[in-house]
This record gives C-alpha cells, sequence and structure tokens, in this order.
C-alpha cells in the first residue's frame, strides 16, 4: 500500500466514483483515492450499460439531474480531452393508448417548465416521419427529444479518471474494501485487503454491491441488484444508423444502433432481485417477439446469443438515487441506487456529491429529496419512466 492516509476514499472505481473523483479534484480536493477490487474499471454495471441519456423524466430531480449531465457530455470532449461518444440521436416515446399520451404530455410540461428547449409531443405522421421503419396503425403519438441520445458510459468513466488522476487523485485496483472503521467522531478509516487507509471521508460508490458496501459501517441500505438483459444484432441496415432510442410504450421494448446494427433492450417483469450476471438464452425469444410486433423487419436480423449479455441494475424501492450523508455515521456518504440512470446522471452526481462532501449543501438540485432519511421519513418519490 502507498499511501496510509487521504482526505476522501471512494469506494468503487465505475463511473461514479469516477465522475465523484473528477469534481473533487476539481473543485479543489487533491487527497482523493479510489479503490476499487477489480483488476481494472468498467468491470461493474458500467461496463455493460446500454448507454442511453435523457432528460425526458416523470419527476423535477431526475429532470434536473439531466440538465446539467447532458450538456456535460455535449462538451465532454473538449473540456476532458477524451471521448465520451455522446451521439444526439434523441428518444423517442411512442404511444399506443390515451393514458400513454397524457402522461407524456404532463412529463413535457414540466420538463419545459424546467427549461428543456428540445422535447415535442409528436403526432402519429411525426412519430412516423421520425421512425418509418415501425408499425404505425396502433400508434396515437409520442415525444421526442432531440438533445437525448447515447454516449460510451466506458469512455467516460476513463476521462472522468484521467483527469481525476490529472488533478492528484489516485485509483488502487486489485484492492478490495473489507471494513469500514468508526470512532466517536464517525468514519476513522477502512481495511482493504492490502491494508488499513485512514480517513475521515468515505463515498460508498459500490454500484449494485452498495447495500454490502454499507453493512460494513452498520448502515441497512435499501439497493437490492437486478439482472437487466440486453441483445444486440448482428450487421443490420434495414433501421437508420441515425435513429433515436426508440421506446415501445405499450410493452416497454426499446432499441437504439449499436455499431452496423440495432442494440435491444426490454425489462422482464418476472426478473427477480439476486446477483445474477449470467445471460438466460430464452430471453431472446422473449424480446424478439415484443420487437418484432413494432418492429417488423426485426424478423430478417440475425441474433446471435453469444453476444448477448446481463448485468445489474442497482434498485431502490422509489427508483430515485440515494445521494448525501448517513445520519449518524459522520464522513460516511452515499452515491448509490441509480435504478438504471447511473450513467446518464453521473456527471450531476459527481458534482452534487463532492459538493455534499466539501461543503454539506449542493445548489445543483434539492438535496433533501434524494437523501438516506426520506425512506425513514416516508417521502418516497415515483418516477414511473424506468426503463
Ligand atoms: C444492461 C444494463 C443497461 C443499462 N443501461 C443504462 C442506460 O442506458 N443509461 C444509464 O444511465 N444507465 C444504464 N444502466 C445503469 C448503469 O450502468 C449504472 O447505473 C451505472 O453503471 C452505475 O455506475 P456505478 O459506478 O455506480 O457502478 P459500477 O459500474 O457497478 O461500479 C461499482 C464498482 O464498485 C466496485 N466495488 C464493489 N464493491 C467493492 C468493494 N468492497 N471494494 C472495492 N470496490 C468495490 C465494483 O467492482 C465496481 O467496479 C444500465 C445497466 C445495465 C446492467
Amino acid at each position: 500500500m502507498r499511501v496510509q492516509s487521504a482526505d476522501v476514499v471512494i469506494i468503487g472505481g465505475g463511473i461514479v466514483g469516477s465522475s465523484i473523483a473528477y469534481h473533487l479534484t476539481q473543485a479543489g480536493c487533491r487527497s482523493v483515492l479510489v479503490l476499487e477490487r477489480e483488476s481494472h474499471q468498467g468491470k461493474g454495471s458500467t461496463g455493460k450499460s446500454m448507454g442511453g441519456v435523457r432528460a425526458q423524466f416523470a419527476t423535477t430531480v431526475n429532470i434536473e439531474m439531466s440538465l446539467y449531465s447532458i450538456p456535460f457530455f455535449r462538451t465532454f470532449d473538449d473540456a476532458m480531452g477524451h471521448p465520451s461518444g455522446y451521439r444526439g440521436q434523441g428518444y423517442l416515446f411512442v404511444a399506443t393508448q390515451e393514458r400513454h399520451l397524457k402522461y407524456l404530455q404532463s412529463n413535457y410540461e414540466r420538463q419545459v417548465a424546467l427549461g428543456l428547449k428540445t422535447v415535442e409531443l409528436l403526432k402519429t405522421e411525426d412519430v412516423i416521419r421520425v421512425a418509418p421503419e415501425l408499425r404505425s396503425d396502433d400508434i396515437l403519438g409520442g415525444s421526442f427529444c432531440s438533445t437525448d441520445g447515447f454516449v460510451d458510459p466506458h469512455s467516460v468513466m476513463t476521462g472522468f479518471m484521467l483527469r481525476a488522476i490529472d488533478g492528484g487523485a489516485r485509483l488502487f485496483r486489485n484492492t478490495e474494501v473489507t471494513g469500514i472503521e468508526i470512532d466517536s467522531q464517525g468514519v476513522r478509516g477502512v481495511k482493504t485487503n492490502n491494508g488499513s487507509i485512514a480517513t475521515r471521508n468515505v463515498v460508498n460508490a459500490a454500484g449494485a454491491w452498495a447495500a454490502q458496501v454499507a453493512k460494513l459501517a452498520q448502515v441497512d441500505l435499501p439497493v437490492e441488484p437486478l439482472r437487466r438483459m440486453l441483445v444486440p444484432t448482428e450487421p443490420f441496415d434495414k433501421v437508420s444508423h441515425r435513429s433515436p432510442m426508440v421506446i415501445d410504450m405499450k410493452t416497454g421494448f426499446h432499441f437504439r444502433p449499436e455499431g452496423l446494427g440495432l442494440l435491444l433492450a426490454w425489462n422482464d417483469p418476472e426478473e427477480t432481485p439476486g446477483f445474477k450476471t449470467n445471460f438466460d438464452p430464452g430471453f431472446v425469444e422473449k424480446i424478439l417477439t415484443r420487437g418484432v410486433d413494432r418492429l417488423p423487419c426485426l424478423e430478417e436480423a440475425e441474433v446471435n446469443p453469444k453476444r448477448a449479455w446481463a448485468g445489474l441494475y442497482e434498485m431502490t424501492p422509489d427508483h430515485h438515487p440515494i445521494l448525501g450523508s448517513v445520519p449518524g455515521v459522520a464522513g460516511f456518504f452515499l452515491a448509490n441506487g441509480f435504478s438504471g440512470h447511473g450513467v446518464m446522471h453521473s456527471p450531476a452526481t459527481g458534482r452534487i456529491t463532492a459538493d455534499l462532501v466539501l461543503q454539506g449543501k449542493s445548489d445543483l438540485v434539492d438535496t433533501r429529496l434524494l437523501n438516506f432519511e426520506r425512506y425513514a421519513e416516508g417521502r418516497l418519490l415515483e418516477e414511473t419512466a424506468v426503463l
């Protein structure tokens, strides 16, 4: 072990831990140590993500997190000297029922009121114009935001970490945190498989494993792992490579262009919590049934199940992240529970967490809405636009 102390120790070197390290160093805190148990970064959920980024959410706090994060991705390459892979190809929500339209309408009003200028409600013919490949006989309308799109999560994570290291941060790989030491003042240090580190500030950025890390500080964190599976097609040119992410609100099936083909996603409502990271070959038929229903040309696409994969969402009871300090454990901070939105919200999370660690407050969002205490106090949020 090369150092025995740091001002801030971050547990987990995924996209969230990397963004926090970057934002801390940007704010002038140079003594930052990121501990990652794997031999390289990105082996958690970050390397499995679909890379979608969107501001089309239902709650104010999710929209505000995106209003910071998406412009950040747009200017990432110049600001960070590293590619984010941001492609503003949009997200298209496709409505087939009146209740979908009502839902999109109320989301639209909230998004516009918060300052989103690139979102529009679409009539059926506009939906067909944006995505002519869809079966459209039951489409009633939709909503489209042109600055939504995709990033390369691994590249964003790497850019954050490279710039954090330039700013003085250090990254230790192959270093698993096995204990969190607490004294009368709060956090005193962490134990690892590689020795102990003294610190008064620890940030839990352990993704789907966050509850296990919180347990080390005697904290019960309501974050559960939930398997999500993605299926890429072989090269396929029946859908434009400029297509947006398209979400069929009827089934939840969604897809976007990826490489020379498409990347297909559908969240199986029968999936149960647990650390399952194997891909279930039976999923291919399930997703293609939904997929062909909305995108008939998918019938002609080839899929090799060996190229499909599974990863873990980190779910909270109200599908919103848990950010900030823990009452009774001074110096223990949470950046957890993104419920499948941790890539798109990584810039805002880094900024908010750095603010909370260094100043005890942040003006980016109303952080009280996302604090740990909300569960004990019964202040749950409701986000219905979870993909
Ligand atoms: C299939 C799939 C599709 C997704 N699609 C999207 C999407 O389109 N858009 C979006 O925004 N998000 C998406 N997500 C969610 C997104 O990937 C996650 O929210 C995000 O990657 C979380 O980042 P993280 O850094 O918190 O977690 P991770 O990337 O999992 O990093 C946590 C790290 O902590 C390390 N760790 C754990 N315990 C310890 C320990 N004790 N000591 C040291 N290190 C430890 C792990 O090894 C890991 O590297 C998707 C996820 C999946 C699985």
